[in-house]
């Protein structure tokens, strides 16, 4: 069993993009700007928002939070939105989810300009990437079709299981795949009888936000593993949606939480600021 290693990809990913952030600087002097809209007070985006602006500021960009109450309305997101698309030294939006409830998260995403939507969210880059053209990507699954080409994993002809339907996370997740030509079945909470589905198949990957929903028995022999849930326990620690004690001895290849996917999500983050900023005009 080999451990994807996340963590030093992501560092690898990082100094690339220190050196092209720097490139940038002294050819064009344009430096890369993320801007974040936060809203309200939930701990764990405030942590994630944390993390990313650390990020940005570790290979040289410009970052700004805009940090907002949860009684915000919609029109005053909006147009904070539609001021930053017009904010030239801004190269990507980010909006940090979940929003709060009476906010519609659909509405919001379509009001970021595309060529700024780094996350990859709005149904213009959803389209091309169904499509197969270039797009802006979803973070999270752009990070781990990283690790795959970092490990040389052969997707062609594959059969990969995805487990999740998200629009952030499992329904890109699955484009990515197809566009590599594996052979991808998408399950979900739905799905009658997962273990007939995950036991098939060559990859597994998950995201679904279950601690230890894939058992043992639900993976053959040589499997490749990827776990992206990130799972807060009772005892405080992280845990994926994977039993990794379990499953790990079984596995070609799997992916630890944490130090694995979620490391990749804010690298491929950080990239497609970077590609947003090599086109700014
Ligand atoms: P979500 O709640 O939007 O979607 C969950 C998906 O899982 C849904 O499609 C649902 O049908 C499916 N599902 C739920 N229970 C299931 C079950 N028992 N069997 C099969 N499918 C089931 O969640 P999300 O935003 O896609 O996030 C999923 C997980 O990934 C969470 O743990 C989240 O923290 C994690 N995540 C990690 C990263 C990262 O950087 N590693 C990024 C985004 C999300």
């Amino acid at each position: 069993m080999q451990l994807i290693d996340g963590k030093s990809l992501a560092n690898k990913v990082q100094s690339s993009i220190t050196s092209e952030v720097e490139k940038l600087k002294q050819e064009k002097n344009i430096v890369p700007g993320l801007a974040v809209i936060l809203i309200g007070d939930d701990p764990a985006s405030h942590a994630y928002v944390k993390m990313k602006a650390k990020a940005c500021e570790k290979v040289g960009f410009y970052s700004i939070t805009h940090n907002m109450p949860d009684t915000i309305s919609q029109d005053e997101i909006v147009a904070t939105i539609e001021m930053i698309n017009d904010n030239p030294r801004i190269d990507g939006i980010l909006v940090q989810l979940p929003l709060p409830k009476h906010v519609d998260t659909n509405a919001i995403l379509e009001v970021i300009d595309p060529k700024k939507d780094v996350d990859g969210f709005h149904a213009y880059n959803v389209g091309r990437l169904v499509t197969n053209l270039d797009s802006f990507v979803a973070c999270t699954p752009l990070g781990v079709m990283k690790m795959f080409e970092e490990y040389k994993i052969d997707l062609k002809g594959k059969n990969v299981c995805v487990v999740g339907a998200s629009n952030i996370v499992g329904k890109p997740m699955a484009s990515l795949l197809l566009n590599a030509d594996a052979t991808v079945t998408v399950t979900h909470i739905c799905t009658k009888d997962l273990k007939s589905h995950t036991s098939k198949a060559d990859i597994v990957v998950v995201g679904v936000g279950v601690p230890g929903l894939i058992k043992e028995d639900m993976v053959k022999e040589g499997a490749i593993v990827i776990d992206i849930g990130i799972n807060r326990i009772e005892d405080g620690s992280l845990v994926g949606d994977v039993d990794f004690e379990n499953v790990s001895p079984k596995c070609s290849y799997i992916t630890p939480v944490p130090g694995g996917v979620g490391p990749m999500t804010i690298a491929m983050l950080l990239s497609n600021t970077l590609k947003s900023a090599q086109v700014r005009i």
